[in-house]
């Protein structure tokens, strides 16, 4: 499902931000790594494909 756009807090991870709750990538990312908004990232490779 689609949902705003959030991205990790965690330098570690790819510089992405995610728009899909089903993501594979962004279910990897824990709550309290999770940050609202884009981050100024790009948008993650299987949120795109997900459109
Ligand atoms: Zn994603």
């Amino acid at each position: 499902m689609k949902v705003a756009a959030y991205h990790s807090s965690n330098p570690s991870d790819p510089d992405v931000y995610h728009d899909h709750d089903n993501c594979p990538s962004g279910q990897q990312i824990p709550w309290y790594n999770k940050v609202d908004g884009t981050g100024g990232h790009p948008r993650c490779k299987h949120c795109r494909d997900m459109d």
